[in-house]
């Protein structure tokens, strides 16, 4: 399919990316969760729109527990990186929280080698997957130890990072301090939500206080002017999710989107889906959106996979195959740039 903007289905695929932020149980395939829905006799996970995290939460947790065993975590883990694969996704970053199990399908070691096994299954060519190891914020600080500790012993198995999700209104990053210190001294990666759910200060507080080299969201920095200078300062990489952020009300509109604001601020930014199973949207899905609705053009959508490829953990011989690729994706999609309907030509900058 042609879309009005110039730019195919198949110049998306085409289009070399990595994906930093997603939920393992919010990636589900589709097909898979009816499946499993109808396997244990359950209700497939709402989709659409969400008027509050209450609602949110609750759809996650039925996504959740169609998760019946081991088998069936490896089975989701493979599928999403063949999905990937299939969208030109060459490096995904995945949120898991084994915690949240409470040991109903095994150990948490379990659970996260079931994870980094289908992930080593699905894996070829075309496309990879690390873990993000996910602090909980709800959970009693005991979890949040427990996935530190799953965290650091797998750091070379699998496991790129600490992330910590949840809700941040009630759980500020600050009260985490101890925990991601403790992470950056063995090695792994602070990669924290923030910004989401909650205001600009929390964006601060999981770049100051935990030491975030990415932020999950962080769209809400663009209400302080000196948190935007920070994460431009200190090139802090946002993993923007402009779908989610509209379905969980982050942001009014598509429209109003804070995305081409933090660009031409000259923040560091990732497109990704979060949780493409609710929010019915892909990576693909996002640069197009971004393409069409926030006027970002052609040079811009290059930028961001760039930035993509290189602001997470994707392997080096994957990397620099992937910003070869790219490249040359620019020049041949640069050749045929027409404006969109916003007149977004590729300079990235805001609509007037
Ligand atoms: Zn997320």
């Amino acid at each position: 399919m042609t879309a009005s903007s110039g730019l195919t289905d198949a110049d998306l695929v085409a289009l070399p990316k990595a994906e930093l932020h997603l939920h393992l149980e919010g990636a589900i395939r589709a097909s898979t969760a009816e499946e499993l829905a109808d396997r244990y006799g359950m209700s497939a996970p709402h989709v659409g729109s969400f008027r509050n995290l209450s609602e949110f939460v609750v759809a996650y947790e039925a996504a959740r527990d169609l998760v019946g065993d081991l088998d069936d975590l490896w089975r989701i883990a493979r599928e999403l990186v063949e999905d990937a694969a299939a969208q030109g996704v060459v490096w995904s970053e995945v949120h898991v929280i084994p915690p949240t199990y409470a040991g109903r399908i095994g150990p948490d070691e379990a659970v996260l080698e079931a994870v980094l096994d289908g992930f080593r299954a699905g894996a070829g060519d075309g496309s990879a997957a690390g873990v993000i190891v996910g602090v909980n914020r709800g959970l009693p600080m005991a979890a949040a130890e427990r996935s530190l500790a799953l965290a650091i012993r797998y750091r070379d198995s699998g496991v790129v990072g600490l992330g910590l999700a949840g809700d941040e209104a009630n759980h500020p990053p600050g009260l985490f301090t101890d925990v991601f210190a403790r992470a950056r001294e063995a090695g792994l990666r602070a990669l924290p939500h923030g910004g989401e759910g909650a205001g600009a200060g929390n964006v601060r507080s999981c770049v100051e206080d935990l030491g975030a080299v990415r932020v999950n969201h962080g769209v809400r920095a663009v209400d302080d002017p000196a948190v935007v200078d920070l994460l431009v300062e200190r090139q802090v990489c946002l993993d923007v999710c402009p779908s989610s952020n509209v379905a969980l009300q982050v942001s009014s509109s598509l429209e109003e989107h804070p995305l081409p604001v933090l660009i031409a601020a000259g923040v560091p930014v990732s497109l990704s889906s979060d949780c493409p199973l609710f929010c019915a949207t892909s990576a693909n899905a996002e640069y197009r959106l971004a393409h069409e609705r926030l006027g970002l053009g052609i040079d811009t959508l290059a930028r961001i996979a760039r930035t993509s490829i290189i602001a997470g953990s994707c392997p080096d011989e994957r990397r620099i195959a992937a910003l070869s690729r790219l490249d040359t994706w620019r020049a041949r999609c640069g050749e045929r740039r027409a404006p969109g309907p916003t007149g977004g030509g590729g300079d990235g900058r805001p609509r007037p």
